[in-house]
């Protein structure tokens, strides 16, 4: 399969940067080499151009929706809205979601879907037009529903424009019981999940915690167990980024360093993440912040500094062969897709830090989008049936156990174990039994398959055995 490829006029490499990792990893597995090939092939490309209007004239948008593996139905991935979209991105993002979701046991196959536009530059009504015409176009070709392809955000996208999906999907299906379930990342309004927006920063967070949690593995880096004290420096203050900080903060980290794309901020005694977010939304930068010691002009600076736990939750490619021998971080816990190169990743390795990778660090906020999607094809809310139930049975036994016992609880005592799980509580629940058990299962094939050099490459033998069992279950491979 060809990796390299020239996409306008550019040498573009992500999608045969994930290609690099897959078959460092397949070495490490038995699997013939006609179903490896298979597994790392992107099943459907599908790229198409559409005209909306635009002030008095029209323009052609370009748009891409990429489904990389067949061996789960649907397939699942986020719709980027960004100017440096191209078909190369899309199918490495494509690839990873496949992975991801083997990962974290989610039954679903990768997809990526991309709108090479800047949101900024479009009205709202431009980009409702935009994104019902991709809706429509997907239709068209059978590239969307809720058996077959479910989108949901990622960079540049949002609740808002799954809304629109959900909407023009459904009124192209009348009468279609589970419409609904062809999108996910859906406002509550809308049969979206509660937890959803959080879901993979929160996931992020959880897997930084497991991550440094294991005692043995933080002494060999040089560091304490726990999250308690550890500094962290997040890139990008979107949903992500954003969220990540957030929970970090929550969990026991200090956040010293927030970056984005207009520069970088850093205080050693910790930044208050929600009040950087709330002067970024008045004043449109994390730059003037009151809390800020340090200020620089670049995000890349802002990466540099001295941190024990480096978040990049922005773009691909921002930690490469260039900056990452001036990483200060002994960990690496990817947010966004690819933020870190092999070459890159190799280095860190050498220099004796660890990475916690993409495919299962952010896997959060598909494993929520799972949850969403059950939740649209059962049409019932989770809780819905049992919590109640669940009040009256824990309210039954509490006053049984204090009549026999004569102990009075208080009534912040009695309303704690009285209570029945919420929707909220469920999910949180699921995503947390996801994160710890997913971080295990790689650390495991981490230390038990010989020469298996980082923690990427054991997330990804991981999942290339999985996805070959389906291959041989669907009876498509020997
Ligand atoms: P977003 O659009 O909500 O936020 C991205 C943020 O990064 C923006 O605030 C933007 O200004 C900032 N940014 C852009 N370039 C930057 C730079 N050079 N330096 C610093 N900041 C920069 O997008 P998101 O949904 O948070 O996605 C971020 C990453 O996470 C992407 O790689 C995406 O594929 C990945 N991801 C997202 C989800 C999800 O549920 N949204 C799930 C898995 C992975």
């Amino acid at each position: 399969m060809a990796n390299n490829q020239t996409v306008d006029g550019l040498d573009t490499h992500f999608f045969n940067d994930v290609c690099k990792n897959f078959d460092h990893a397949a070495r490490f597995t038995h699997h013939d080499a006609g179903l490896l090939d298979q597994i790392k092939s992107c099943n459907s490309v599908y790229r198409f151009r559409f005209p909306i209007r635009k002030g008095n004239g029209f323009e052609v948008i370009d748009a891409w929706r990429v489904e990389h593996s067949h061996h789960q139905s649907p397939t699942k991935g986020g719709i980027r809205y960004s100017e440096m979209v191209n078909e190369d991105e899309v199918m490495a993002l494509a690839a990873l979601m496949t992975y991801k979701c083997a990962i974290v046991n989610v039954p679903f196959g990768g997809a990526k879907g991309g709108i090479k536009i800047n949101p900024k530059r479009y009205t709202e009504q431009e980009l409702e037009n935009i994104t019902r015409r991709y809706t429509v176009e997907l239709t068209k070709k059978n590239f969307l529903g809720p058996s077959i392809d479910v989108p949901a955000p990622d960079y540049g996208s949002g609740e808002r424009e799954m809304s629109w999906i959900a909407d023009t999907y459904a009124t192209m299906n009348p009468g279609q019981l589970d419409a609904l379930g062809c999108v996910t990342g859906k406002p509550i309004a809308l049969h979206g999940i509660a937890g959803r927006r959080e879901a993979t920063g929160r996931g992020v967070a959880i897997a930084a915690r497991e991550a440094v949690s294991v005692g043995e593995d933080m002494q060999k880096i040089g560091l304490t167990a726990g999250l308690s004290g550890k500094r962290v420096i997040v890139q990008g203050l979107g949903n992500v980024g954003y969220y990540s900080a957030k929970f970090l903060a929550e969990f026991g980290a200090t956040i010293v360093g927030i970056a984005e794309y207009e520069g970088a901020i850093y205080n050693a005694d910790g930044l208050d993440v929600e009040a950087v977010f709330q002067h970024r939304k008045e004043t449109g930068s994390i730059l003037g912040y009151a809390g800020a010691k340090q200020e620089f002009k670049s995000s890349g600076e802002g990466l540099e500094q001295e941190c024990d736990i480096l978040v990049p939750a922005a773009l691909e490619n921002q930690i490469t062969v260039n900056n990452i021998r001036n990483i200060k971080a002994k960990i690496i816990v990817e947010g966004a897709n690819g933020p870190t190169t092999p070459e890159a990743e190799t280095i860190f390795y050498q220099n004796g830090g660890i990475i916690v990778p993409d495919m299962y660090a952010n896997a959060g906020g598909v494993t929520v989008s799972y949850f969403e999607w059950l939740k649209n094809l059962s049409h019932v809310a989770f809780g819905r049936m049992n919590r109640r139930f669940e009040e009256n049975s824990n309210l039954n036994l509490v006053n049984m156990v204090e009549g026999l016992t004569g102990v009075a609880l208080t009534p912040v005592q009695r309303a704690s174990i009285v209570k029945g799980a919420s929707e909220l509580e469920l999910v949180n629940s699921g995503l947390e039994d996801t994160m710890i058990r997913s971080y295990h299962e790689i650390r495991e094939v981490f230390k038990a398959t010989d020469k298996v050099d980082t923690l990427r490459t054991a997330a990804f033998v991981g999942a290339i055995n999985k996805i070959a069992v389906s291959y041989k279950n669907l009876g498509v491979w020997p």
